[in-house]
């Protein structure tokens, strides 16, 4: 297939990690931003190709992982009314709320979908306007342009009985917080290409600058990654701040402009809690006050939740960079993608679930 075939060629791959074991002097730290980079990283072996002086660290970008565990519960709870059909990307039905998750919720009876796009929960919502129809808006900017349409889509037919449940984050104001924390370890990124292809990538000059770190928009094939790798890496050794390109048959630096402009008209940006992170100042969307009527949160009151984390659940730290999966005690063992402590071990984008899905646990045990 054009655009993908050449880009998963081995030789192609061997010879860009050749190029940067040839001109890396020093150790450095990088981090991928995007889970689904990681996965891509693991699943190809593409660290454990590179020069010892290179260490990949993973970063927050998995959607399902930094829901905070509130808003999980508070869609168990909404999910479990007889009036509801809750619908909701495949992924997030696996992942642990403080007690139980959403398959547990439809096994007792409540009517939880999967759908692919939230346009079709606005079908749902249309054929069944005896019920309360709710799709959990969970993602970074590339997810948020689907759920913007489905609640425009639902005001222009008139639906009434449609409303989402937003957790929508930014990376920008993620990338800021792991880079201020005294902590940080990261001196160079590789930028989420779809992220970028919606947002442009105008955004993140002045946080390499600020911070002194260079990045590369990336894609997701291995030959995207490992020149995303290269690009950083050669940055580094050069000492260069910028923010390169490393994907242009996808991104532009100014990104999708109609995307960004239905997204501006209906959500404004909020401070949000990260799972396993804390809350960031300013780092998330939420429907602006005009579009109440679609924001389930304000549709139904599920009064006050609390929230009980499993204490050997180290994902805030991996997702930060600060420790890899298979740091954590339970990796492997007490936490497995059959029985998750965490939504690292659930995601299709999770950290945890790549390094057991590509068997790095086995290689601890070894
Ligand atoms: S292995 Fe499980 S418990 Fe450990 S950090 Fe990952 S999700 Fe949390």
């Amino acid at each position: 297939m054009k655009y993908v075939t050449e880009y998963r060629d081995a030789k192609l791959v061997q010879g860009v990690i050749e190029e940067i074991r040839r001109i890396v002097t020093r150790q450095w730290v990088i981090m991928e931003i995007c889970g689904g980079q990681t996965h891509a990283i693991v699943r190809h072996g593409i660290d454990q190709l590179l020069p010892p002086e290179i260490e990949l660290v993973h970063g927050p970008g998995c959607p399902v992982c930094v829901t905070p565990l509130e808003l999980i519960d508070k869609a168990l709870a909404i999910a479990s009314r007889p009036d509801v059909i809750f619908t909701s990307y495949g992924d997030m039905l696996r992942v642990p709320g403080s007690g139980r998750d959403l398959f547990s919720v439809r096994a007792s009876g409540g009517d939880v979908r999967v759908v692919y796009s939230p346009l079709d929960a606005v079908k749902i919502a249309q054929q069944n306007p005896d019920k309360q129809v709710v799709f959990f808006a969970i993602g970074f900017e590339t997810t948020a342009p689907p759920n913007v349409m489905s609640v425009m889509q639902a005001k222009s037919l008139g639906v009434k009985n449609y409303s989402i449940l937003v957790s929508h984050v930014c990376v920008p104001p993620a990338m800021h917080a792991i880079l201020g924390s005294p902590a940080n370890r990261v001196q160079g990124f590789l930028l989420a290409g779809h992220v970028c292809a919606v947002m442009g990538y105008w955004e993140y000059p002045p946080l390499a600058e600020k911070y002194r770190v260079p990045m590369a928009v990336t894609g997701f094939e291995p030959l995207d990654i490992a020149q995303g790798i290269l690009t950083v890496t050669r940055a580094l050794e050069e000492n260069r701040i910028q923010v390169e390109n490393a994907y242009p048959r996808v991104v532009t630096l100014e990104g999708n402009k109609s995307a960004q402009q239905m997204i501006e008209k209906i959500f404004m940006q909020c401070d949000r809690k990260w799972r396993g992170i804390g809350t960031i100042p300013m780092s998330g969307w939420q429907l602006r006050p005009e579009f109440d009527e679609f924001n389930a949160e304000k549709r139904f009151d599920v009064g006050e939740i609390k929230t009980q984390e499993s204490p050997l659940c180290i994902a805030g730290k991996i997702l930060q960079g600060l420790s890899k999966p298979h740091d954590c005690s339970a990796f492997g063992t007490q936490c497995t993608p059959e029985h998750p402590l965490g939504a690292t071990m659930v995601s299709a984008e999770g950290a945890c679930a790549a390094y057991y899905k590509y068997g790095r646990h086995e290689m601890r045990d070894a």
